[in-house]
């Protein structure tokens, strides 16, 4: 076939099954992927050394290959789809023959139906003496699984990833599922497929492992993953094993790309490394476009709060506050509460120690509320989500500038000039010491930009250590501007010494808020 072009029947060969296990916590979803791998890695290759790539896969003892992820839970699965990606042919859902069904396998059990990928259930832990897997069946009739002996066409297969029983029946299980769905790829096109996962490794620069989706991805192709691209340099399979090729369905760990591509992006093979270039930088272009959209939303939220206010639309200010340590908080509860007065009513949601996580975002979302970071972090789930809902986190750590910002608000004035605008994220992956310059971190960009002189806040553990200037941003040994996520740069501050591998430095600077 030609890139563009449909496969014909004709070209397209049966493929390996895709698939992801999951289930509520605990139930055993990592002890079953381990059990499914080392069952038939033993028999191969004693004592064989696995990888975690993300994901791999097994030779059933008839011959037939089943790729799992190795990712399990459905936080990965749907994040991988809110990026496109749709990998997964075949869910595993496992349920504790003791614990039966629960929250999350009724929100597992949503994921799958919502991805149309059809289940096959491991009644797992059959080994305990509370197991009761008729419970089990009758439980899952509620949300609308219907297992065979209940009638219905859904498989079920009791397993003990501990005892390591059943496996043989859940893979039969998955192979007659997979049948069903007659899963065929054409294997002779180029390569298409999904980020499974991304790194940078200190060695090996970004390592990305892909899973063929259609095609074969060999050795010296030129490929585009989300963002970035590079020629395969090399590719590793999952048990660390240099390959040159690999066909559908078949995960692959590969070197030689430019950055880190997210999970969930997908991958293509093209002809040459200028259209690589020019699809890369498209996608680039796109990519700061919504992030500068979603900015310029999340900003909007306490402005337009502010204009309710002057309007006399609005005669309450809600506030979540976070904070590192609970005096803190408190403080910031007390001193805000002051400033109420007869027109514009306080109401503090809750003041907390803690980081700021999607559940905060929620709650101040449904309030309407605006929440206030004091030295502590949002996650980066939380994070997003805020910027999706417009929710506006408000990071501080003097708290003269809290009471100041809310007694602007209140008042129904400008919000404060200056404004804080975050930059990104670097982690430092090494400290070096260096003569007359002192300490130097060696970092990677994980998120955003890092830029020149920008204000830093150095985290450990997400807590605040350090708040101050860049003095120094190089590339290798030449001074630079900016730099972007999926690179390396080196980061040296302004009087401050104390740097540990591990730490993260967030980046930021003021801008000016129109008035
Ligand atoms: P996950 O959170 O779903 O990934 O669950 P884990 O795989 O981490 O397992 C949770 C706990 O259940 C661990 O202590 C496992 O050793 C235990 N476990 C997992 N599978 C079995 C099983 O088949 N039988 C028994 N008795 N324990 C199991």
């Amino acid at each position: 076939g030609i890139e563009g072009l449909e496969d014909t029947d004709a070209e397209l060969r049966l493929r390996a099954p895709v698939v992801t296990v999951m289930g509520h916590v605990d139930h055993g979803k990592t002890s079953l992927l381990d059990a499914l791998r080392t069952t038939h890695v033993a028999a191969g290759e004693a004592g064989g050394i696995t990888q975690h790539i993300g994901a791999y896969q097994v030779t059933t003892p008839s011959g037939a290959k089943i790729t799992f992820i190795d990712t399990p839970g459905h936080e990965a699965f749907t994040s991988m789809r809110a990026r496109g990606a749709s990998v997964t042919d075949v869910v595993v859902l496992v349920v504790a023959a003791d614990d039966g069904v629960m929250p999350q396998t009724i929100e597992a059990i949503k994921h799958a139906k919502a991805a149309e990928a059809p289940i096959v259930v491991a009644i797992n832990k059959i080994d305990k003496p509370g197991a009761n897997p008729d419970r089990v069946r009758q439980e899952l009739l509620s949300h609308e699984i219907v297992v065979e002996a209940m009638g219905g066409d859904v498989q079920d297969v009791e397993v003990s990833a501990l005892k390591r029983t059943g496996l043989d029946k859940l893979e039969e299980a998955i192979l007659l599922q997979a049948e069903i769905l007659d899963l065929k790829a054409n294997p002779e096109r180029v390569a298409e497929g999904s980020v499974i996962e991304s790194r940078l490794d200190r060695g090996r620069g970004p390592v990305a492992t892909l899973l063929v989706q259609k095609g074969t991805l060999r050795k010296g192709d030129i490929v585009v993953a989300g963002a970035e691209w590079g020629r395969v340099r090399a590719m590793l399979d999952d048990c660390g094993k240099q390959i040159d090729e690999a066909g559908p369905s078949t995960p692959v760990e590969l070197l030689g790309l430019t950055g880190v591509p997210s999970a969930g992006e997908p991958f293509v093979v093209v002809e040459n490394e200028n259209r690589a270039r020019e699809i890369s930088e498209f996608r680039q272009r796109k990519l700061r476009e919504k992030a500068s959209a979603l900015q310029s939303a999340a900003r909007g939220t306490l402005d337009q709060m502010l204009a309710r206010i002057q309007a006399g639309e609005q005669k309450e200010v809600a506030l979540l506050i976070k904070a590192d340590v609970q005096g803190s908080a408190e403080a910031i509860q007390a001193s805000v509460l002051k400033l109420e007065h007869e027109e514009v009513r306080i109401r503090v949601l809750n003041a907390s120690v803690g980081q700021i996580t999607e559940s905060d975002v929620q709650l101040a979302k449904a309030s309407n509320a605006i929440i206030i970071a004091f030295n502590v972090r949002a996650t980066t789930q939380a994070r997003e989500l805020a910027q999706r809902e417009e929710v506006d986190i408000r990071y501080y750590s003097i708290i003269y500038q809290v009471t100041d910002d809310v007694e602007q608000l209140v008042k129904g004035k400008i919000a404060p000039k200056h404004r804080e605008k975050f930059l990104g994220y670097a982690e430092i992956r090494q400290v070096f010491n260096i003569t007359k310059v002192g300490k130097v971190a060696g970092c990677y960009v994980t998120e955003g930009v890092v830029k020149r002189g920008c204000g830093v806040r150095l985290l450990r553990d997400n807590v605040v250590i350090h708040e101050g200037e860049l003095s120094q941003l190089k590339r290798f040994k030449d001074d630079v501007k900016e730099v972007a996520r999926g690179y390396e740069c080196g980061l040296s501050f302004h009087g401050y010494n104390d740097l540990r591998e591990g730490d993260v430095v967030e980046c930021y600077e003021m801008e000016v808020v129109p008035a």
